[in-house]
């Protein structure tokens, strides 16, 4: 019977290979089109190619149509170890990435990988490479071992996550892709630790507030309307209101109650001396999952009447985004019992699961009934200039997946699992 220690040994093993495939990988651009690339179909050719030299017998393409990128697809690879039944475990990754933004400014040109004192640079190595490359790896090890689970074992490469994974996890969840009852494991969100999983999001809404008043001469402010005095007051009575009306403490959370801030704000006029007609400026709003986005936006427009009555100003609102976060993935489940386990035996920590602030593709599988779970080792340099991958992370978040993907698939044939 083949041992845990063997697992890891053979991890070990593969550490200049796996260095080796990310760089390969990073050569390769992968953008999509609203960001200004031609899409993941080269990258895509290059992984379905060693996820099969990874042992994987079964590798399927699932390719969304986009008018918009080279040969009209966005390519998203399904690849299956096949157990007696058909739930699954799956490890979701995406292939795609943002752009490398001012290419002067990278000290590692970004499409040429290189490793300097442990760190490999590159655009997308840590933001999702690391994580494609640790769970082909933790796959290769497992299918070295030639054993029958009962339950699968799954890996989704997938495209689009950087813009709204219509492309990808959204199109893989209308195709079927997923069952129910199939645990789904998303490495895009981490710590430098790894000591938290993520189990749940806010809501987001972004609310846009434009205060259209009387523009006049600022010594004679009463001809007019004050569109920024009308928008400030407005915008503090609001913010305090909802935070005390919506000012439920869940310590799951990072920060524990829901948030209200205000961000971008327009200019107003080009001098002193003119009263500003027109106040237009934005609020961050992060929702605990327990509150409906919808409800919130009822009591803002109701606040935003109440100040149109007084003050004679016209307050339009829009969401310039609106995400609702789905329930929180269980605590005591056995995807988070086999998880937690893995994270303790390769990092001798117990990890804490957390729920923050919003924006992982986590939420969109929740939001379609199932249990997620976020976690990877991450420096927290995804989008940055010069981003990298440590390799110490690459190799133990390996390890750490072959052990989960182990325990849940082959939990019984594998000594010390
Ligand atoms: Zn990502």
């Amino acid at each position: 019977m083949p041992s845990v220690e063997q697992l890891l040994a053979a991890i070990d093993g593969y550490k200049e290979e796996m260095i080796g495939a990310l760089g390969e990988l990073l050569r390769i651009p992968a953008i999509g089109p609203e960001n200004g690339g031609d899409g993941e179909f080269e990258r895509a050719r290059y992984l379905k190619e060693l996820a099969e030299r990874c042992g994987f017998e079964e590798v399927e393409m699932f390719d969304a149509l986009d008018e918009r990128v080279h040969l009209r697809l966005r390519p998203n690879i399904v690849a299956r170890r096949r157990g007696s039944s058909e739930q699954t475990a799956w490890i979701v990754t995406h292939m795609d990435t943002v752009p490398p933004g001012d290419l002067d400014a990278w000290t590692y040109p970004p499409f040429s990988p290189r490793v300097v004192d442990g760190k490999l640079y590159g655009l997308g190595s840590e933001d999702n490479g690391q994580a494609i490359i640790a769970s082909l790896y933790a796959a290769k090890a497992l299918n070295e071992l030639s054993l029958s689970g009962e339950k699968t074992m799954g890996l989704a490469i997938v495209a689009d996550e950087e813009r709204g994974s219509e492309k990808g996890i959204k199109f893989l969840i209308r195709e079927g892709v997923f069952r129910s009852g199939d645990t789904i494991y998303v490495p895009d969100y981490g710590v430098p630790d790894g000591s938290v999983v993520e189990v749940a999001e806010k809501s987001i809404m972004w609310l846009k507030v434009t205060v259209e008043g009387k523009q006049t001469h600022a010594s004679t402010p009463e001809k007019g309307i004050n569109a920024m005095k009308v928008g400030s007051k407005f915008m503090t009575f609001l913010l305090d209101h909802l935070t005390e009306k919506y000012g439920k403490v869940d310590n799951i959370f990072i920060p524990p109650i829901s948030t209200f801030e205000p961000t971008k704000r327009h200019q107003t006029v080009g001098n002193i001396n003119t009263v500003p007609g027109e106040d237009v400026f934005y609020i961050d709003i992060r929702l605990l999952p327990e509150y409906e986005p919808e409800e919130v936006m009822k009591t803002i427009k109701k606040i935003a009447k109440l100040f149109e009555d007084r003050t004679g100003a016209n307050i339009e609102l829009s969401t310039e985004q609106m995400t609702k976060a789905g329930p929180p993935s269980g605590v005591e489940t056995d995807g988070m019992t086999a998880l937690t386990k893995a994270i303790k035996t390769v990092c001798g920590i117990d990890p804490v699961a957390r729920g923050i602030g919003g924006g992982t593709c986590a939420n969109l599988f929740r939001l379609a009934g199932f249990e997620a779970y976020a976690w990877q080792t991450v420096e927290e340099n995804a989008h940055s200039v010069n981003e990298f991958s440590k390799v110490e992370n690459l190799i133990s978040d390996a390890k750490v997946f072959a052990i989960l993907m182990g325990s849940l698939c082959y939990g019984n044939d594998i000594d010390g699992l």
